[in-house]
């Protein structure tokens, strides 16, 4: 369920702050009518109008909370670039950091899980942009305590946590209620069995952080990427993209890493509908 909408005019608005009530809105995500749910006892938002598979449509409460109170805390703090719901090309960071001298930061609130590849499809195409990924879980799903201290992990926890897969690039942590914790697990050794299980894991206590969620959000204004994760690219779809120079023209790139492909000849950027 967004919080933010699309109006005639192109205009975003945002459902907690809405003025006025009776336009037409629109998915910013899928572009179809949406309508304002002015509910009371819960954040104010936006709905389909008709059933659908949108993305936004099948996010929890849950998640929708927790993206509202990380927007509201970053802004708190004194931060005025932080944008909720924010598009980055062809996805939408549930929030949004713009930070001047220093990479931007693209907040994913993860209530629900799903496959590796498609968080790996997401982190890349922030890193190709030179955008740090901040995963926050939240809910029934992540850091699944089986028995006391000992977790099983989905594999995104364990590529973030253990692995350090992203290297700098992405960085995670588990959010309940106003309290981060920043976990370091360790693999639990399977007795009898040839090693170490795969997906069980004791969080060591001493080396896991906790702090509250403010605190959390300027340990990330003030965290580094000192060792970039360069993902891998197969370069399947192209995108084209202005050049910024004396000579308006335009180039084709990968759409997913920005690769230079060719520069567009004029007559088909001409028949694409680019001003050249
Ligand atoms: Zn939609
Ligand atoms: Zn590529």
């Amino acid at each position: 369920m967004p919080l933010t909408a699309t109006t005639n005019s192109g205009a975003r608005v945002f459902a907690p702050e809405l003025e006025r009530k009776n336009q037409d809105f629109f998915c910013p995500f899928c572009k179809a009518p949406m309508s304002f749910v002015d509910a009371t006892l819960k954040i104010k938002h936006f709905r389909h109008m008709v059933k659908t598979s949108c993305n936004y449509e099948t996010e929890t409460e849950e998640h929708k909370n927790y993206k509202y109170a990380v927007y509201k805390k970053l802004l708190a703090i004194g931060n005025e670039n932080v944008f909720i719901e924010h598009p980055v090309g062809k996805l939408i960071a549930d929030v949004y950091w713009k930070r001047s001298g220093e990479p931007d930061i693209a907040f994913e609130i993860q209530a629900t899980n799903y496959s590796i590849s498609k968080y790996e499809e997401k982190i890349a195409y922030y890193v190709f942009r030179n955008i740090v990924v901040v995963y926050i879980f939240v809910g029934e799903d992540f850091c699944n305590e089986i028995r006391p201290n000992v977790y099983s992990l989905k594999e995104i926890e364990k590529r973030i946590f253990h692995e350090k897969k992203y290297r700098d690039s992405v960085i995670g942590c588990y959010l309940d209620g106003e309290s981060i914790t920043i976990p370091l697990f360790s693999p639990k050794f399977a007795k009898g069995g040839d090693g170490y299980c795969t997906s069980r894991f004791i969080m060591m206590r001493a080396l896991t952080e906790n702090m509250p969620l403010n605190g959390y959000l300027q340990h990330v204004n003030r965290y580094v990427v000192a060792r970039p994760y360069f993902p891998e690219c197969s370069h399947e779809a192209i995108a084209y993209e202005k050049h910024a120079g004396k000579i308006t023209r335009y180039k084709v790139v990968c759409s997913v890493c920005r690769k230079f492909v060719k520069w567009l000849p004029n007559d088909e950027a001409r028949k694409l509908g680019f001003d050249i």
